[in-house]
This record gives structure tokens, sequence and C-alpha cells, in this order.
């Protein structure tokens, strides 16, 4: 018996990195999922390989700043399978500069993509999971929703603390509706998103240092974090903070 089985689940960014990878286990855990991204080519690819191990999903492109995407996403969920159960807010952007070096694009465009997206996510997942009875949106925000960082990533950690207090505020105007909401929050996961300090020798090092359990982090270790906050599993749990980040914020 899968952990998901009979649930449809909507996953953003669900190309490449950590949204894949959950795409993959849900599938693997019974769920049939919808996934969205701007990365066409790669999203249709990771469909196919679902597809191929005989699992259910569909690909559908999702700018998450689009309204109109979302809730084509949403329509999609619910004509393919029927209902929509789960949402992960997993897409996401980083740009690395100090607060001098941003510019006001900069500013609004992560704004735009790790804000607004998670935003408009919600606002049209609320009401086919009312539809549903009820239902689980995960968002993804990071270690650096929690702590400020060094790596001079500061209009990302202002997107990744909006994102954690936007849960709470979703978990609290919904728990009436059965619809629990949690923040899931990455220390560095090896992605493409960071791999170009990853690949640097001492910028791995630096990062690793600071790491108590002495690794970086797989795509998978947030996946079951994730799959645990969609499930029925925890169904007590909402408005809730899990850190994965292999002991750093701890310190
Ligand atoms: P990634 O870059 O591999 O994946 C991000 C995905 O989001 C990509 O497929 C990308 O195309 C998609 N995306 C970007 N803009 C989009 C848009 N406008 N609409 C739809 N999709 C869009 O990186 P990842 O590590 O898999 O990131 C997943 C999430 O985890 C992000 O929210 C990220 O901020 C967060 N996170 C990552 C790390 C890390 O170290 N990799 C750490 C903490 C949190």
């Amino acid at each position: 018996m899968g952990r998901l089985d009979g649930k449809v689940a909507l996953i953003s960014g669900g190309a490449r990195g950590q949204g894949a990878t959950e795409a993959k286990l849900f599938v693997r855990e019974g769920a049939r999922v919808v996934l969205g991204d701007v990365r066409d080519e790669e999203g249709k690819q990771v469909e196919a390989e679902i597809r191929a191990t005989g699992g259910e999903a569909t690909y559908v492109h999702l700018n998450v700043t689009s309204e109109a995407d979302w809730r084509a996403a949403v329509d999609t969920a619910e004509r393919r399978y029927g209902q929509l159960h789960v949402l992960v807010n997993n897409a996401g952007i980083l740009i690395r500069k100090s607060i001098e070096e941003t510019t006001e694009d900069d500013w609004d465009r992560i704004m735009a993509v790790n804000v607004k997206g998670v935003f408009l996510g919600t606002k049209y997942a609320i009401p086919a999971m009312r539809r549903a009875g009820g239902g689980a949106i995960v968002n993804i925000s990071s270690t650096a929703g929690l702590v400020g960082n060094p790596y001079g990533s500061s209009a990302y950690t202002a997107t990744k603390g909006a994102v954690r207090l936007f849960t709470k505020a979703t978990a609290m105007q919904h728990a009436k509706d059965n619809i629990r909401c949690n923040s899931v929050h990455p220390g560095p996961i090896d992605t493409d998103m960071i791999r170009d300090t990853l690949s640097e020798p001492a910028l791995r090092e630096e990062r690793l240092n600071r790491i108590p359990l002495r690794r970086i982090g797989r795509p998978e270790d947030v996946a079951y974090g994730v799959l645990y906050l969609a499930c029925d599993e925890s169904s007590f749990v909402t408005g809730s903070e899990l850190v994965i980040d292999g002991g750093t914020t701890a310190q």
C-alpha cells in the first residue's frame, strides 16, 4: 500500500531537481501527479519517465507568476484525475547578489516567482481542495527563511521568510476546511540551483564546514519530508516548519 494511494498532487517546478524527485516519489507511493514548470522539454521528459514505470503523471506548462497558468493547472488535475488533494509549491529561483548589487528588477522577479507564485498556487488550489473535502499544501522555503546567511542572497532570504509566514496564515485560515499547510526548510541540496558553488572546491568546503552532518543534502532527503507532510500520516500537523539541513541551523 502506498502512502499517497488515491491522492492527486500538483507540484510546481517539477521539471528537475527536488520537484522532479518529489513527483517520482509521490507516484511510487500511489499518487497521480500533475507537474508544472516553465522548462517544457525537461518536464515532458519527467512525465515520460514516470509513465514508463506505469505511473500516472501529466506535465503542464506552468509559469507560477501567471494566474491563468495556475487556473489551468488546477483544472487539469481535476479534469484528468477527478480531484486535487496535495499542492507542493516548490518552484523557485535564486539570485545570489548582495543588497547593493540587487537591482529593482531582480527584486521584483524573485518576489514574483518565490512569493507571488506560492500565493497564486495556494489561492487556486484551495477551492479544489475544498471540493475534495480537504487537502495538504507543502511550501518549500529554505533555511534562508529561518536565519540570515553569509552567501549574499538577501532578496532570496526575504522571499523564503515570506513563504514561512504565508504558510502559517494559510494554515490558520483553512484549518476549518480540513486543509493543512506546512513549510519545509532545506539546507544546501545538490541540484542545479546551487551547482555553481558546489562545483567550486573552496566554496563547497566552506559550505560543508557549516553542516554538522558533513554532507550536502540530496533531493531525496527533502522529498521524504515533503511526502510525510503531504500524506495522512501528518493529519495533525499544520502551520509547522520541517527543517532538513544536516543540523546547520541547530548550532
Ligand atoms: P532547481 O533550480 O533544480 O529547480 C527549480 C525548478 O523551478 C526548475 O525546474 C525551474 O524551471 C522551476 N521554476 C523556476 N521559475 C519558475 C516559474 N516562474 N514557474 C514555474 N517553475 C519555475 O532547484 P531546486 O533545488 O530543485 O529548488 C526547488 C526549491 O527548493 C526552490 O523553491 C528552492 O528555492 C528551494 N531550495 C533549494 C535549496 C538548494 O540548495 N538547492 C535549498 C533550500 C531551498
